[in-house]
């Protein structure tokens, strides 16, 4: 369009300086530019926006132009800091038991500029209300690894100095372990941070509840790890879901603590909200995550608690989709009853 309208590239570059660095409002950064409306700006279309009553999370469901529900959620953390969570894909093959998205069966992939465009649209909200969008996490709808070419392209966007010029390590990608990915992901972006959703050590529980643990066996993810650690020179991040009765008793606590031998990791355990589609699943009661934190620490492990923000807007991946959806059926069938 430049050389077609023979634009000057000042204005080019001004203008994705103003929108993808700065956020600027769409109507304030188009109003400057010569061919303002020939841009259009989004490819993401936002369909609701939940805002939690209990603290400071936001959901928002974006219509595809192929016409599906996406979601990210944007968490505002008391210290003043912003973390985004975006989604790579619809849906995810993965079918991890404790997870809403998983439950939707086939995945889809996001292109890069739907990937984007969750970062641009929440980057304007929070600029909207005079805050920054401090970190963006791979860790919503989609197991990233599946769509890696456009993950690797959206992770270069994101970084590039004449783009979004986000630092690297501001940036998160979470997955339940496709090594060989995991692998060339350290190797191209070694500063973007990794993390490994584990929830078990014990090869027989995770295939139990991450199905494709089959295929990627914890003795693999082990040596994985250590080769992401020597590529990285930095920690990764070991996700860990409390689950009661299934990943959470001091012996469990314990196997993970010898199994991260000689692994430079960060634990993180994360309590479980219980969804519709596991009524199966429930999650470990504070005490016992807290005598499974210090049997981690004891060890020398660095170990955190992560309490969940937005649980009063089902703001765990896929949640509000797959509530979406439902509702729609219900309605759908409703109305097809009354015609
Ligand atoms: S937890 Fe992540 S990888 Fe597993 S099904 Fe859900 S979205 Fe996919």
């Amino acid at each position: 369009m430049r050389k077609e309208l023979r634009l000057d590239p000042q204005f080019v570059r001004k203008l994705r300086n103003d929108l993808l660095k700065k956020f600027a409002n769409d109507n304030d950064a188009l109003a400057a530019f010569p061919a303002g409306d020939r841009v259009q700006c989004h490819v993401l279309s936002l369909f609701k926006r939940v805002d939690s009553n209990i603290d400071g999370a936001t959901k928002l469901l974006f219509r595809t132009s192929a016409g599906m529900l996406i979601e990210s959620v944007i968490l505002r953390i008391a210290t003043g800091r912003t973390t985004l969570c975006v989604s790579s894909q619809v849906g995810c093959a993965a079918a991890c038991d404790f997870c809403a998205t998983g439950k939707m069966g086939i995945a889809q992939n996001l292109t890069p500029a739907e990937i984007l465009d969750q970062v641009f649209q929440a980057g304007q909200l929070l600029a909207a209300e005079n805050r920054r969008l401090d970190n963006i996490v791979f860790m919503g709808m989609g197991e990233p690894f599946h769509n890696e070419q456009n993950l690797h392209e959206t992770l270069q966007i994101l970084t590039a100095s004449h783009m979004f010029d986000r630092s690297p390590s501001t940036i998160l990608v979470s997955t339940v372990g496709v090594h060989d990915a995991m692998l060339r992901c350290a190797e191209r972006f070694p500063l973007v941070n990794l993390a490994l959703s584990l929830h078990s050590v014990d090869q027989e529980t995770r295939k139990t509840i991450i199905p494709l643990a089959r295929k990627h066996p914890l003795n693999e993810l082990q040596e994985t790890l250590r080769q992401v650690n020597k590529l990285q020179q930095r920690e990764v991040m070991i996700e860990y879901l409390m689950l009661a009765g299934v990943n959470d008793s001091s012996d469990n606590a314990s196997q993970l603590a010898v199994w991260l031998d000689g692994i430079q990791a960060h634990v993180n355990l994360i309590p479980y909200n219980p969804i519709d589609d596991a009524p199966h699943l429930t999650g470990t009661d504070r005490d016992q995550i807290s005598a499974f934190a210090d049997i981690l620490k004891k060890a020398g492990r660095k170990t955190t608690v992560r309490y969940s923000l937005g649980n009063d807007i089902a703001a765990a991946c896929g949640q509000l989709v797959r509530k979406e959806n439902r509702d729609k059926a219900i309605q759908d069938h409703k109305f097809s009853r009354q015609s």
